[in-house]
C-alpha cells in the first residue's frame, strides 16, 4: 500500500482545526505570490536535493560496481525523499497557505475535483522530482544486469512509479472528493447531520471495498496466470474451499519483488495476485500455501472488518479534532502555551499526528498481525493433508477426487510447506527473517508460532479464540466511540 501518498492526501485535506478564517494564521499576512514563490521553493528543495543524492549514488555506483547494499540504499533514500517531501508539502499546505491561494486566486473554487487536484499538485511534482533526480542511480544498478524493472527510459521509468504510487490512492481521493462536492452542491447550508455524514462514510467504504480490483489493475501491470499446472493446482485448492474470485492475476513487477495479495469484498469482482518473481521462483506447493495464506483474509473476513475498522476510527479522529479544539486552543483553561496562532497550530498538529500514528501503529498494527497469523494457519491448512500425524503426506490438491471442505486438522508437513515458503520469500526479497514489521511481524516470529502449533490442536483453538474476543472487544470501542461522536456532534465538524 503507497502509504505515502496516502499520508499526503491526509496532510492536505484533514486539518485537527476548523479552517482559519480571514487574516489569522502563520500565512495569514501572505499574499497570492508569496504563496506561490514559497510552495515552489519547497518544491525545488525536495528537487534539488533529490538530484544530488541520486547524481551522488550514481557515480559511487559506477565506480565501485553495484552492490545488493546499493540497491538497499537506494530504497532506503528514496523513502526519506518521500518523507522529506511530506514535510515540505506540509509546510507549502499549512505554513505557505497554498490551498488558500487555489481557493482565492485561481477562480476555479467548487470546480467539481479540479480545486483538490490543483491542492495536490505540489506533492506530485515533488515525487516527479524525486523519482527523476534517483534516476540516474537507478539505471545504473539497473545497467548492471541486479534484479529490478526493466524499463530502462526515463518516460517509462516515471510513468511505471506512479502508477504505483498513485493508482490505489487518487481513484479513492477523487471518490471521497466526488462525495464531497456532491454533498455541497445538495446541501449548501453544509450541515448535514451526523447520520448522513456516517451513511456517507460508509457508503465510501463499501465502494472502496467493492471497487479496490479496478484500481490494483490501475497501479501495477498484470495478466491473467497462463492455464498449465500450477493454475489446475491453485483451481483445484479454491474449489475445494469453496473459495470464489474472478481471476488469479500475475503482477509484472519485472522481476523484483516475491509477494501476493488478494483484493475486492464481492466474489465475483476479485483477484488473487501473485508476482512475477513468485510464480518463477517458488514451488507449486509453495505457492499453494501463499495462495491459501490470501484465501485465508477472505474466509476469516478481515477485509470486511477493515472496512467497519475505519469507520469506527472516523468516530476517534472526530472526538480527537473536538477534544483538541475545546481543550488545545487559545484561552482554554489547559493551554499555557501564549497566544501566538503559530505555536497554537503547530501544537495541535503536533498532537493530531501524534495521536494518530500511535493509534494506528498500536491498534491497528496489532489487529493487523493477529489477522496475519491466523492467515498463516490457514495456509498451513490449504497444504495439509487432515492427518494430524503424517508423513505419508498425500499431495491433496494435486489429486482429482480431494474430499471437498477445509481440514480439521493442521498436518505437520502443511506446517512444514508454508515455513519454507515464507523462509524463501523473505531471502528472495533480501529480507532479514528478524526484522520486524509493523503490520506482518517479523518472519522468525511467524515461523516460530506455526512450529509451535504442531501437534497442539488446543493451542490453535486458543489462539482462534484470543482472536475473536479481540475483534469483539474493538468492535465495541469503535461503537462507542461512534456513537459519542453522533451524540456529541463531533462527526458532524470533521470534515
Ligand atoms: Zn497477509
Ligand atoms: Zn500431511
Amino acid at each position: 500500500m503507497p502509504l505515502i501518498a496516502l499520508i499526503a492526501l491526509f496532510v492536505a485535506f484533514w486539518s485537527p482545526v476548523s479552517p482559519a478564517e480571514g487574516g489569522v494564521g502563520p500565512s495569514g499576512g501572505l499574499d497570492g505570490s508569496d504563496r506561490v514563490l514559497l510552495t515552489m521553493a519547497a518544491i525545488a528543495a525536495v528537487g534539488t536535493t533529490s538530484a544530488l543524492i541520486g547524481g551522488l549514488m550514481a557515480r559511487r555506483v559506477a565506480r565501485r560496481g553495484p552492490s545488493l547494499r546499493d540497491r538497499r540504499r537506494l530504497a532506503r533514500v528514496s523513502q526519506w525523499l518521500e518523507i522529506l517531501a511530506v514535510a515540505a508539502f506540509g509546510a507549502a499546505v499549512h505554513g505557505a497557505g497554498w490551498p488558500r491561494f487555489v481557493a482565492d486566486c485561481l477562480g476555479i473554487k467548487g470546480w467539481i475535483l479540479v480545486d483538490e487536484a490543483m491542492v495536490l499538485l505540489p506533492f506530485l511534482l515533488m515525487l516527479l522530482a524525486i523519482w527523476s533526480g534517483l534516476y540516474p542511480a537507478e539505471r545504473m544498478l539497473k545497467a548492471a544486469g541486479l534484479r529490478g524493472m526493466h524499463h530502462a527510459r526515463l518516460r517509462g521509468y516515471l510513468v511505471l512509479k506512479a502508477r504505483q504510487a498513485l493508482g490505489m490512492v487518487v481513484p479513492v481521493a477523487v471518490l471521497f472528493a466526488l462525495v464531497q462536492d456532491l454533498r455541497a452542491y445538495l446541501v449548501p447550508s453544509g450541515s448535514v447531520g451526523s447520520w448522513s455524514q456516517l451513511a456517507q462514510y460508509a457508503g465510501l467504504g463499501g465502494m472502496i471495498l467493492v471497487l479496490s480490483p479496478a484500481f490494483v489493475r490501475l497501479s501495477w501491470p498484470a495478466k491473467s496466470l497462463p492455464p498449465g499446472p500450477l493454475r489446475a493446482r491453485l483451481e483445484r485448492l479454491a474449489r475445494r474451499f469453496g473459495f470464489r474470485y474472478s481471476d488469479i492475476l500475475v503482477w509484472d513487477t519485472g522481476g523484483a519483488l516475491v509477494n501476493a495479495g488478494v483484493t475486492g469484498a464481492l466474489p465475483w469482482f476479485r483477484y488473487v495476485l501473485l508476482t512475477d518473481a513468485m510464480v518463477e521462483h517458488l514451488s507449486p506447493r509453495q505457492i499453494e500455501a501463499v495462495f491459501g495464506h490470501e484465501i485465508g483474509h477472505i474466509a476469516h473476513r478481515h477485509l470486511n472488518y477493515f472496512g467497519l475498522f475505519f469507520l469506527g476510527t472516523m468516530g476517534v479522529m472526530a472526538l480527537l479534532g473536538s477534544g483538541i479544539e475545546e481543550h488545545l486552543a487559545i484561552g482554554r483553561p489547559l493551554w499555557v502555551w501564549g497566544d501566538s496562532p503559530t505555536i497554537e497550530l503547530i501544537v495541535q498538529g503536533a498532537v493530531a499526528i501524534g495521536f494518530a500514528a500511535a493509534y494506528f501503529l498500536l491498534v491497528f498494527g496489532f489487529l493487523s498481525r493477529r489477522f496475519e497469523r491466523q492467515a498463516d494457519i490457514f495456509g498451513c491448512r490449504a497444504v495439509s493433508c487432515g492427518l494430524e500425524d503424517c508423513p505419508p503426506h498425500p499431495d491433496v490438491n494435486a489429486m482429482l477426487g480431494a474430499p471437498a471442505g477445509v481440514p480439521e486438522a493442521l498436518c505437520p508437513v502443511g506446517i512444514g510447506i508454508f515455513v519454507e515458503a515464507l523462509t524463501s520469500v523473505a531471502m528472495l526479497n533480501g529480507l532479514e527473517p528478524r526484522a520486524s514489521s509493523w503490520r506482518h511481524g517479523s518472519i522468525a516470529r511467524r515461523i516460530a508460532f506455526l512450529r509451535g502449533l504442531e501437534g497442539r490442536p488446543e493451542a490453535e483453538r486458543r489462539f482462534q479464540a484470543r482472536v475473536r474476543r479481540l475483534r469483539v472487544a474493538i468492535g465495541l470501542a469503535l461503537t462507542i466511540a461512534l456513537g459519542l461522536a453522533i451524540s456529541t456532534g463531533a462527526l458532524e465538524s470533521l470534515r
